[in-house]
């Protein structure tokens, strides 16, 4: 049914190119979203403890009747929990709450540099424990900068397989992309159309008309292109069908450029700066 590619992860592990995101997604709807997606064709969902739905996203699963092994679930690491005791706690408590035994996917939410005296590779390794002990079976980090990269290459004995980053093209994020891609780990774009910010845009939508798609399909076509890793979010059955829609045509190489070129840099980036982000709820 899927025409979604699989990415091979450092690991050896695959993910789907595309999945289903429930940031933001309340969680009395969530059961009805996260079935819609299923029913469409998504088999990856990326939830995260601060979205206070995981236990939604396990029930829309488990109701799916699909096998477990087919669907890829992501979950993430929330910033009250960096100490290594309340690292293990909150893992135990993600599973549980998603009913499952194990998780394809844990992920470091945030790095809070200036919290847990900068500690986040002492919270990686507890990520480690989680992979070998066969409840996690890949591991990574969220908004995770070059240094931050760097120290866990140079002080811990695994490279995450990803790394989920704020990226669309007004903010590409292209040198921690980049750095990501030089060591082997998958980005995958957080807000891959800038929750809606882009789909404005003169350039998106003159290549839309040429493509008889929307501003949504094309953004997430370069994405894909790419090879970057997106689960757009939508809380409109309509939306999250067309946003799957999006494996019959090819943006050609001027297009790619012509979407590259849109990038603000610094000033295009919509979320928190991971340097400095400090919340802690
Ligand atoms: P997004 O770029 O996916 O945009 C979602 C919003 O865009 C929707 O609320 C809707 O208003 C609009 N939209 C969606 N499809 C549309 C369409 N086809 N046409 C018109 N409008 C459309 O933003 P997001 O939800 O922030 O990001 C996607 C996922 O990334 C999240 O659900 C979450 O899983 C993940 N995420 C992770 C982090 C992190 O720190 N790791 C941060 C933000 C988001």
């Amino acid at each position: 049914m899927s025409s979604v590619p699989m990415l091979k992860l450092n690991d050896g592990n695959e993910i789907p190119q595309l999945g289903f995101g429930v940031y933001q997604v309340k969680p009395e709807e969530t059961i009805e979203m996260v079935t819609k997606a299923l029913e469409v064709g998504y088999r990856h969902i990326d939830t995260a403890e601060m979205y206070r739905n995981e236990q939604q996203v396990g029930d829309a699963i488990k109701a799916s009747g699909l096998n477990r092994a087919d669907v890829f679930i992501t979950s993430k690491l929330n910033n009250g929990f960096h100490k290594p005791d309340d690292a293990r706690q909150a893992f135990a408590e993600t599973l549980r709450k998603l009913s499952v035994d194990y998780i394809d996917l844990f992920l470091i939410h945030w790095p809070l540099p200036t919290k847990y005296d900068g500690d986040f590779a002492a919270t990686w390794r507890v990520l480690e424990e989680f992979k070998k002990d066969g409840r996690a079976k890949s591991i990574g980090v969220s908004n995770f900068q070059v240094d931050h990269l760097n120290r866990l290459v140079a002080e811990t004995a695994t490279i995450p397989a990803i790394n989920q980053i704020e990226l669309h093209p007004y903010f590409q994020n292209a040198v921690v992309a980049q750095h990501d891609c030089d060591h082997g780990i998958i980005t995958e774009a957080w807000s891959p159309i800038a929750q809606g910010g882009v789909l404005e845009d003169q350039t998106i939508n003159r290549i839309a008309q040429a493509h008889h798609k929307t501003a949504a399909q094309i953004v997430l076509r370069w994405h894909i292109q790419h090879g970057f890793v997106i689960f757009p979010k939508s809380a409109t059955p309509a939306r999250i069908e067309e946003n799957f829609a999006i494996f019959d045509f090819t943006l050609d190489s001027s297009q790619m450029s012509a979407i590259d070129s849109l990038d603000k840099g610094e000033a295009g980036r919509t979320g928190p700066n991971p340097d400095v982000f400090d919340y802690v709820p």
